[in-house]
């Protein structure tokens, strides 16, 4: 059934505000969601009622904010279908938990030699993170080509796998192109020549239905933020026996069995990973933001991320003077990258903010994909659920009007 935009909006004050004495349109979903009042609630009942730290104290709070704290983690695993609870690692974000994955199996599973697979339009967050691993272990990083059409060339994919290759990783959606990436098909081949396959969930986890287990892929990662949960929480998923065979990526309180002054042991999963005291309410708050996800359908909001783009796109394709990347089909996300000929994207991200409307410019943490377009940044619209037709309609009527605005001075 299709969503109903208009009342989800209801969720989420921010949606009433006015930018510039108009009222907001917020296309920046991307880089960061609006929060609803049932995740905001959520984080402010957990600090009113039951805030102790967790797995520590024998006393109720902290009994209470453990129990909170492990089920927002069960409602995470549901979220991505994972097997068991344990093989969830709260991290702060999507950044944190491909530095865990390249540290920690990275560094010990690599050598000189070994290859690791990305593609030309990965962020950075699944760029450098493997810079650290080959700077260290001598291992090799080769990028897959994009097509003439923005997808992977699958082609140009075979020809780098190898039996040198050890790890394949990308992003599940782009968050400059919007593509979803063919992870199932990915996960297969990299399995085949005997590597592990990794997907970066950012952008795909807020927008798409997520099952690990039948994406087959070994690791997968997410940012709550992006989610319309709060920030400073995200997770990483790994197959139990992978996670268990990794050493810690960081030594503290919780992560330990036993330690002495000149040597430890470590906990089994998750809270080998989890050093310290976790950021707590955001982790409760990301498990309500996973609900309030579920409640509303993941294919209900791909479903209308995917037709608002498809009108934008119907809409943008009819300004002169505008350049659109990106694919056209059904692996497209909600994601829309664009440039006026001429006009720098910062201006255009400026000129539409004093309408109101919300948009990111600049290379979008993907300098290589902005090399590969040959550009130096673009603008950049991006849509949620709580978007609706009659927004995109205004953001084309700016858009028209930016680009006659910069034509006087062409
Ligand atoms: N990967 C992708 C595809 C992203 O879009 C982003 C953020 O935009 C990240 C990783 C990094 O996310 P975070 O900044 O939440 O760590």
């Amino acid at each position: 059934m299709p969503l109903d935009s208009l009342r989800l909006r209801q969720d989420f004050p921010i949606l009433a505000r006015q930018i510039n004495g108009k009222p907001l349109i917020y296309f920046d979903n991307a880089a960061s969601s609006q929060k609803p009042k049932q995740v905001v609630e959520t984080m402010l009942h957990y600090y009113y009622h039951s805030h102790a730290n967790v797995h520590r104290g024998a006393h109720t709070l902290s009994v209470e904010a453990t129990d909170l704290y492990e089920a927002a983690r069960g409602k995470l695993a549901r979220f991505i279908n994972a097997p068991e609870a344990e093989s969830v690692i709260f991290t702060r974000n999507t950044t944190e938990a491909m530095n865990l994955i390249a540290y920690s199996w990275g560094m010990e599973n690599l050598k000189a030699g070994d290859e690791i697979i990305i593609d030309y339009a990965e962020h950075h967050a699944n760029i450098v993170p493997w810079h650290f691993v080959a700077a260290k272990t001598g291992a090799v990083i080769k990028a897959i080509k994009l097509g003439r059409d923005f997808r992977l060339d699958m082609t140009d994919f075979e020809a780098l796998l190898s039996k040198r290759t050890r790890v394949v990783s990308v992003a599940h959606m782009s968050n400059v192109l919007g593509v979803i990436h063919p992870i199932k098909s990915l996960a297969q081949k990299a399995h085949d020549a005997g590597a592990i396959m990794i997907a970066d969930g950012a952008q795909a986890a807020p927008h798409v239905k997520v099952d690990v287990q039948d994406l087959g892929v070994d690791f997968y990662t997410l940012s709550g933020h992006k989610m319309c949960g709060p920030t400073g929480a995200g997770a990483l998923w790994g197959k139990a026996e992978l996670l268990r065979g990794m050493p810690p990526f960081l030594g503290g309180g919780e992560m330990i069995r036993k330690v002495a002054i000149d040597t430890s042991s470590y906990a089994d999963i998750p809270n080998r990973f989890e050093a310290g005291t976790p950021n707590i309410a955001e982790a409760i708050a990301l498990g309500a933001a996973a609900d309030y996800l579920e409640s509303i359908g993941m294919d209900a909001i791909f479903e209308h991320d995917q037709e608002l783009t498809r009108y934008a796109l119907e809409r943008l394709k009819t300004l002169e003077g505008l350049e659109l990347y990106g694919p056209e089909g059904d692996d497209r996300g909600g994601i829309i990258p664009f440039n006026i000929k001429g006009v720098h994207p910062h201006d255009v991200a400026t000129a539409l903010d004093q309408e109101g409307i919300a948009i990111r410019a600049g290379h979008h943490c993907a300098q290589p994909l902005m090399k590969h377009l040959g550009v130096q940044s673009t603008a950049r619209a991006s849509f949620y659920f709580y978007n609706s037709f009659a927004e995109v309609d205004k953001f084309v009527e700016v858009v028209a009007k930016t680009r006659d605005f910069f034509a006087q001075f062409a």
